[in-house]
């Protein structure tokens, strides 16, 4: 099997040449808790060992972080969020905002560096070296608000990464689809009266789990309405319910709102060996909703994505679903020649 696999790997690696930007910085581990939590360290370390231990290495580029520039993060987040979550790092505090979230005296930093990661990969691909990133950083992102740090988010990385790629490379269309199991409340209401980013969440229903929103019925509002999208589904959905989101109502948006780039808030939280939900999908899965989505992304937007790590808690379902996620991202339109070259 494991021979099998890597034959595959073998094949398909002599079928291609093209490369992905891979965004992670060892400092990333320096953000951790005072006693047990999911969001550990050990996300980055297994993902980084991930890229080591692989002939995928041959084919990522390694992009080096730099922290985000205040007067980006301030596209999103008040300058008074950003002093009470610097003094509160500097005070020694071990929780900040929402008593799930820690922080350290590093969290600060090292959360600048996480949205300085993500802008990294969207410059990757925005400026042309790369068509596809997939940006590994932690704290994740997507439940931070304007003004408000919770579900272990202290800087919503990918909601700067949008406003940075509008003001700095011009970009007026954005897709943000996130298939974290929680709903990322923090990313609709930055955009939810922003008809420019178009805001998709995939995730167990808001009865069931945190932070409780993302019902069918949030569309947005004002001029922004119409271009929130949440698809709740039940606990134990899995593989099929996922995929059929996807064709029914994903792709079909994306075909209609025909972005210019899209950022994946790619969660691996939906896993079902993840301790903090009840649903199931599979590692093949992810692999799955990544081709459909760079599918739709060739056919009806640029062909650039920019994928940004959310949750995920099952270390061992994390490293096994963002390995499937990033061959995907690596050698996606190449399936065909390498299913030929099995036989
Ligand atoms: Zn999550």
């Amino acid at each position: 099997m494991l021979q099998s696999l890597i034959f595959r790997l073998f094949l398909r690696v002599n079928v291609l040449s093209e490369k992905i930007a891979f965004v992670t910085h060892p400092d990333y581990t320096k953000h951790y808790p005072a006693c047990d939590h999911p969001e550990c360290p050990d996300r980055v370390r297994v993902i980084g060992n991930l890229i080591e231990n692989s002939p995928l290495a041959a084919y990522v580029d390694k992009i080096h972080p730099e922290p985000a520039p205040i007067e980006q993060v301030t596209l999103v987040h008040s300058p008074a969020y950003l002093e009470k979550l610097k003094t509160a790092c500097k005070n020694g505090n071990s929780w900040f905002d929402y008593e799930d979230t820690y922080i350290n005296a590093f969290s600060y930093e090292i959360a600048l560096l996480s949205a300085g990661g993500c802008i990294g990969g969207a410059r990757s691909v925005l400026e042309g070296s790369h068509e596809r990133a997939f940006c590994a950083v932690r704290p994740p992102g997507h439940h931070a608000a304007e003004g408000l740090g919770m579900g272990f988010c202290l800087l919503n990385n990918i909601a700067i990464t949008a406003r940075v790629a509008q003001r700095e490379w011009g970009l007026e269309k954005i897709m943000i689809l996130d298939w974290d199991v929680h709903h990322g409340n923090g990313t609709q209401e930055i955009f939810e009266k922003d008809p420019s980013v178009f805001y998709v969440s995939i995730h167990e229903h808001p009865t069931f789990i945190f932070p409780g929103t993302g019902r069918r019925w949030e569309r947005g509002s004002g001029p922004g309405s119409g271009y929130s999208m949440n698809i709740p589904l039940p606990p134990g959905a899995g593989d099929s319910e996922y995929i059929h989101s996807m064709e029914s109502l994903v792709i079909p948006a994306i075909k209609e709102f025909a972005p210019d780039l899209i950022l994946i808030s790619a969660g691996f939280d939906a896993h079902n060996k993840d301790p903090l939900s009840d649903m199931t999908v599979t590692e093949e899965g992810f692999r799955k909703l990544t081709a459909l989505t760079l599918k739709a992304s060739r056919d009806y937007s640029s062909g650039k994505v920019v994928s940004i790590l959310e949750g995920g808690y099952h270390l061992e379902a994390l490293r096994a679903s963002v390995r499937m996620h990033l061959e995907e991202l690596v050698f996606f339109g190449k399936e065909e020649k390498c299913l030929s070259g099995e036989e």
